[in-house]
């Protein structure tokens, strides 16, 4: 197979959800070492309370990703706006590198911009207004003071209101505003852009030449996208052994 890279986001790995976290470690031991890197965009987790309280499910997690990127392969990762916390010890302990939102990269070639989505979902005003708040360094840097319990506790209360805000919104609040996308696309001087976040697979041919890739999520099937020198390619995981 010739030389390619990898996109996934949107895991959302949880205790609710096992064959999830089963998946990925399939993916992780069968797939991934054949890339030449691995980019994860965001929301790898449902939710992350911090590195220092890290919990058992996500142990197998953790492991496979620091012997995929001893062994053989890159992993690049950003942080969404469920996973957030992720920090040091994490990429001390799985050998995987945080990248920023936005990120640049030489795909093949081709500038491409790298996001999570979030931000790009500009007409959520909600959202954006709760956004500014739980990326405040305070905010943070008060609750990883709490017990873990405690963070437990705040990050469900969130998942509630997230999921009960989201049923009541229009499905077009919650996707990006093409307006907010192009022109951050060029801000940043880049004809292509890769984000996940809405959960609505897709490869979008903009007519200004501009190709915005959308990546799916993980809870029906592992969406993935497979890049070389020719192009990407939406794919599905769905190796469970
Ligand atoms: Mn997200």
């Amino acid at each position: 197979m010739m030389p390619h890279t990898l996109f996934i986001s949107d895991l959302h790995l949880s205790a609710d959800q096992p064959q999830i976290t089963k998946l990925l470690l399939t993916f992780l031991q069968h797939e991934a070492p054949h890339s030449e890197a691995l980019y994860i965009l965001g929301d790898l987790f449902e939710y992350w309370i911090g590195d220092d309280a890290v919990a058992p499910e996500h142990q197998t997690v953790l492991a496979s990703l620091h012997q995929l990127t001893k062994k053989s392969t890159p992993v690049y990762i950003m942080h969404g706006n469920r996973d957030f916390l992720m920090g040091h010890h994490f990429e001390a302990q799985t050998g995987c590198q945080l990248i920023n939102d936005p990120t640049i990269i030489d795909l093949y070639g081709t500038p491409t911009l790298l996001m999570h989505g979030d931000t790009l979902c500009s007409d959520d005003k909600e959202y954006q207004q709760f956004r500014s708040v739980v990326r405040n360094l305070q905010w943070q840097q008060n609750f990883l003071e709490k017990s873990a319990n405690d963070r437990t506790s705040i990050a469900n209360h969130y998942r509630r209101e997230s999921r009960a805000q989201s049923s009541n919104k229009p499905e077009k609040i919650m996707d990006v505003n093409n307006d907010t996308v192009e022109k951050i696309m060029n801000q940043h001087n880049v004809l292509q852009l890769i984000h996940g976040h809405t959960h609505r697979p897709a490869i979008h041919e903009g007519q200004t030449k501009q190709r915005r890739v959308v990546l799916g999520d993980w809870f029906k099937q592992g969406s993935f996208l497979r890049c070389n020198e020719n192009g990407c390619h939406l794919e599905s995981w769905n190796k469970t052994s």
